[in-house]
């Protein structure tokens, strides 16, 4: 498979005081096009820090990292923020969602910033909304939603636009396990729907069986990467989803139609 993500020999030093702490030694990876990808290792072994350096958050200390065809450990930060906007989406372990807004104005944000007219926002955001099952929420701000409303509003957000990579930092971290299954569910659904990669960091392993490759990190280095055959997918998501896969996430169709003749 073509990759969409490389990495070359990158090495993130941070300096605390005197102390340097290497948080990433020497990683090198490519991650396909339209792979779910997952980060997973212990806590402190670099997974955030490896995220942020792949999602031009973070500047690497050493080597490179590409999208693509483009360069984004050389690029500046102004550069960073427009490409950001224009092939990247995430979803955060604390949803981040603007508290004043409603589900629909927050998860049209991102094609605001594409210059994508309001109307148009608005009925793409509310297409969104209702694959996430939530259109009977559209009007709802986030304090009027559950933990697992919200991040399926985070998601919403995060695929409204299409972008190349979705990128997620414990997404489900403060999630039960039934709604983190959900969660998890939906999100390689829909990155499999519109071939979409997502690069996923979680510290949990049996979730990272989801994934179609599994990167290990150990202190700062990369200890496995592994792809997974089709045999060991349908056997790991099946376990993960079976009960899932008939029980969708999706609300009752009489909420859905009330919210249309609304
Ligand atoms: P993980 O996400 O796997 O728990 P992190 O990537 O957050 O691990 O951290 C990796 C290492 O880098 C840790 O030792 C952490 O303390 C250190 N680290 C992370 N961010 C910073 C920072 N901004 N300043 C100093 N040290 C940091
Ligand atoms: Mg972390």
């Amino acid at each position: 498979m073509k990759p969409i993500i490389t990495v070359e020999h990158l090495r993130k030093v941070y300096r605390v005081g005197d102390e340097r702490v290497i948080a990433l030694n020497d990683i090198n990876l490519a991650i396909g096009k339209g792979e779910m990808c997952c980060i997973v290792g212990a806590s402190g072994s670099g997974k955030s820090t490896l995220l942020n350096q792949l999602a031009g958050l973070e500047k690497p200390t050493k080597g490179r990292v590409l999208i693509g065809k483009h360069v984004i450990s050389d690029m500046s930060e102004e550069e960073l923020a427009a490409f950001r906007q224009q092939h990247l989406g995430f979803i955060f372990q604390s949803y981040n969602l603007l508290p004043s807004m409603t589900a629909v104005e927050n998860v049209a944000l991102p094609l605001m910033f594409k210059g994508v007219p309001r109307a148009k926002r608005e009925k793409l955001a509310r297409r969104e909304l209702k694959r996430m099952g939530l259109l009977s929420r559209a009007g709802h701000k986030p304090t009027e939603m559950s933990g697992g409303q919200q991040q399926r509003v985070g998601i919403a957000r995060a695929f409204v636009a299409k972008p190349a990579v979705i990128f997620a930092d414990e997404p489900t971290g403060n999630l039960d396990s039934v709604t983190t299954r959900q969660v998890l569910y939906t999100m390689l659904q829909m990155a499999k729907e519109s071939g979409i990669t997502i690069v996923m960091v979680t510290h949990e392993n049996d979730l990272a069986d989801c994934a179609d490759r599994i990167v290990t990190i150990k202190d700062g280095r990369v200890l496995s990467d592994v792809l997974l055959s089709d045999e060991e997918k349908q056997k790991n998501r099946e376990k993960l989803f079976g009960d899932l896969v008939t029980a969708d996430v999706a609300e009752p169709e009489t909420t859905m139609k009330e919210e249309k003749e609304s």
